[in-house]
């Protein structure tokens, strides 16, 4: 730790904090509060330069370190203890190149700031629910959201990497450098910078629907009666509905994030009208607005930090089976704001990506978020209690219905089976890694082989 510190002292634009510094503790908070995993200190490079030399410093003294940006990771894996954190959250440059359509910016911009700077030049991405979330974080490990089925996964919108390597060098990523970022994140290095693809849309029609839920299990059973039939018939890719089940300001309720991602805003009010008319609406904001606006709505109401952890679990259809499993432990959902299920889906209609990548659950499938979270602490047990249960059920109700590859940011540690999540892309992962990290120098990365 003293070649660190004497390394920091010669470089004293490398700002950081040690647990006695007064600003330790707001740096050190992720989403989920996980207050025993203290890091030894906080480095917070200013540019890709700094994390190379970081790199090299750290790796020539056998001091272990992890990467961290939004600190949105479930299970708090982006920090630990007694190790350095590199925060790369000062690495946020945004450069849209209008003519292009991309856009490229540095490793540590979140999600809110790339949408606020692509909003001021008429574009959009893909993006998660969530605006303090990392981008590269989300986008690099897969990266469900809105507008995927219009433009496809975080992941496949990367067309360009600029990578920290084990040997603290800089590289302009090659292509199987980026085929393994897009799905297997920092893998291979510090992703200090990504090219990506934006798309042109000024005005959207999004908001919230929330259902009137006082019979929430019926409500449940007709959305989802009404969504298979009317799904049946053809859902436009313009069209993302996020469903969830959550305690919000109308109690707990069968509440969707709408967006209509096109121009033809007039379309866009003709699908609200049937989903409207699919049941009685508690409350809907749904308006002519931006993606920006739209994302960044969530912060005044989804709360910043939570106790818990997340399960998951995709199923390729929301079929009367599992639904039933969602109606009866929708009963048992306690009632705290940060305890919700939520659901991604991605549908055939979802374009296939044009470049390479180590995401393999590519079939029409839903992504379940079961947020055993809990703003109070003393419910927390309860929300673990309910997400872990509802886990099983859904696992048990139907087998066949069940993709064996679950999304990696969001399973369990002890649940996370690396090569059924990347199926026939895990000997590929293996083989670059052997190639780009052999001594495993990024051992602290989500992806472990
Ligand atoms: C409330 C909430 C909502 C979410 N919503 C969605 C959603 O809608 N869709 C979805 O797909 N996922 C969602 N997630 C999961 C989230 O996208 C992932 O956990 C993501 O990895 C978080 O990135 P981060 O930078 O915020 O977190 P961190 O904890 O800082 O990082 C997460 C992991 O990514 C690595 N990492 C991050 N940036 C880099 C980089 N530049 N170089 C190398 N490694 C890096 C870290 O080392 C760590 O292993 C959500 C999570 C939460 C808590």
């Amino acid at each position: 730790m003293d070649h660190l510190i004497r390394f920091l002292a010669e470089n004293s634009h490398i700002k950081y904090a040690t647990p006695s510094s007064p600003e330790f503790d707001s740096l050190r908070l992720g989403y989920i509060l996980v207050e025993n995993v203290i890091p030894a200190i906080i480095v917070r490079p200013q540019s890709a330069e700094d994390v190379a030399a970081l790199v090299s410093v750290l790796t020539s003294n056998d001091l272990p370190f992890s990467i961290r940006v939004g600190g949105h990771d479930l299970s708090g894996r982006s920090q630990v203890h007694g190790a350095v954190t590199i925060d790369l959250r000062d690495i946020a440059y945004i450069h849209v190149d209008d003519a292009a359509h991309t856009a490229r910016l540095g490793g540590g911009v979140l999600i809110a700031d790339l949408i606020k700077e692509l909003e001021h030049h008429g574009m959009v991405t893909p993006t998660g629910t969530i605006p303090s979330v990392g981008y590269v974080g989300w986008a690099a490990h897969g990266g469900y959201g809105f507008l995927s089925t219009q433009y496809g996964f975080g992941a496949d919108q990367i067309l360009g990497a600029r990578v920290v390597d084990c040997h603290g060098q800089i590289l302009d990523a090659n292509e199987d450098m980026l085929t393994a970022i897009r799905g297997a994140g920092g893998l291979l290095g510090v992703i200090v910078e990504v090219t990506i693809k934006v798309y042109p849309l000024d005005k959207v029609l999004a908001g919230v629907i929330i259902y009137e839920s006082t019979d929430l299990a019926a409500t449940i059973k007709h959305y989802n009666d009404q969504y298979r039939q009317m799904k049946s018939e053809g859902f436009p890719s313009a069209l993302s509905l996020y469903q969830s089940v959550l305690n919000g300001p109308t109690g707990k309720a069968v509440t969707i994030l709408f967006a209509w991602a096109s121009s033809d805003i007039d379309a866009g009010w003709k699908w609200l009208h049937k989903l409207q008319a699919w049941s009685p609406v508690a409350l809907s904001t749904v308006a002519p607005t931006t993606m920006a606006s739209f994302t960044l709505a969530s912060e005044q109401v989804v709360p910043k930090h939570a106790y818990g952890t997340m399960f998951t679990v995709s199923v390729y259809e929301l079929t009367p089976e599992i639904v039933d499993v969602i109606c009866q432990y929708a009963l048992l959902h306690p009632n705290d704001p940060s305890t919700f299920l939520g659901m991604h889906e991605l549908r055939s209609c979802t374009p296939q990506p044009s470049a390479d990548s180590v995401v393999c659950a590519r079939s029409p499938h839903f992504m379940f978020e079961i947020g055993a979270t809990a703003q109070a602490r003393d419910m927390v047990d309860g929300a673990i209690e309910w997400g872990r249960a509802l886990h099983g059920a859904l696992l048990q109700s139907q087998p066949e219905n069940i993709i064996p590859s679950t999304y990696l940011p969001l399973t369990e540690p002890a649940l996370v089976d690396i090569k059924a999540i990347y199926g026939n892309k895990f000997e590929f992962l293996r083989n670059v890694k052997q190639q780009y990290d052999p001594r495993n120098v990024f051992k602290h990365a989500l992806v472990q082989l």
